[in-house]
């Protein structure tokens, strides 16, 4: 216990620890290469908000996967009909998130602006985590309570909902067992966008492939000047009284009863409750 709490205070993904709670926080994320999914709305939205956090879990050797679940169909001013913007924004995508070492990147195809947190999204997501066997699901904090646009905030609660409790209870979207893909736990989610952060993942070295994976969205970023852009960036991942730069998530983690840690057997559907580290 002191030693996590010790490891977690000199990482790089630093957590504010909430005052009156006494619940153990789970160790950083850096340094244990898992399966990691960004689920988010519109192609750009992973790679303006995590592109940095993205490129070190990749360097650390995590197998990450981008889902878009649009393709950012509405997104210009320019004279481009739906499906050529659409076209050109995947190819964007997959462009940026070569450069970071993303492995597969996948469109679910709804149009943009229009993205409701219906059970059949959900279901598309729990069926995605099943498949890739996912421990951390990158996303947006879709319960912030100020101005958010309504496919963040869609996709923030889909993606919320399919990790607890669908994805891990068998009977929900039964029909994938036919497929094999069992219930699957993810004990992890990082939110971005939140208005009340509490682990921040030091991207100082990555800030660079940051800035290259931006500028692959073409279509959305107005300057090719990669020094401005750099300059930018560094300026936005400041934090007050430390050096370097940072991207900001909310972190969530869904402890696992120590009795569950000990099971061999498939696990039944216990509906704990999940413990939201740094709270609301
Ligand atoms: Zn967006």
């Amino acid at each position: 216990m002191a030693e996590a709490q010790r490891s977690n205070a000199s990482s790089d993904g630093r957590q504010a620890r909430p005052r009156g709670r006494r619940q153990a926080q789970p160790p950083p994320l850096e340094g244990s290469p898992k399966t990691l999914m960004a689920i988010m709305a519109h192609p750009d939205d992973i790679d303006f908000t995590s592109a940095g956090t993205i490129a070190k879990f990749c360097a650390e050797g995590w197998t990450v996967y981008y889902v878009l679940v649009t393709s950012g169909d509405k997104g210009t001013h320019e004279d481009l009909t739906r499906q050529e913007l659409a076209a050109m924004r995947e190819q964007e995508q997959r462009e940026a998130a070569a450069v970071l070492g993303v492995k597969e990147v996948i469109f679910l195809g709804y149009p943009d602006g229009w993205v409701q947190a219906t059970p059949e999204l959900r279901g598309q997501i729990v069926r995605l985590l099943r498949k890739y066997k996912v421990d951390v699901v990158l996303t947006w904090d879709g319960f912030r309570p100020g101005f958010n646009h309504v496919d963040h905030r869609n996709v923030g609660i889909a993606a919320r909902d399919a990790v607890y409790p669908a994805v891990r209870d068998h009977l929900y979207y039964e029909e994938l067992m036919a497929e094999g893909l069992e219930a699957h736990r993810v004990n992890d989610m990082l939110l971005a966008g939140s208005d009340s952060p509490d682990y921040f993942v030091d991207i100082t070295r990555f800030i660079e492939k940051k800035v290259d994976a931006i500028l692959c969205h073409r279509s959305q970023v107005a300057t090719r000047d990669r020094e401005e852009m750099l300059k930018r960036q560094k300026r936005q991942g400041k934090r007050p009284g430390r050096r370097g730069n940072f991207e900001a998530f909310k972190r969530v983690h869904i402890a696992r009863p120590p009795r569950q840690e000990q099971r061999t057997e498939a696990p039944a559907a216990v509906h704990e409750e999940p413990a939201p580290v740094g709270g609301r």
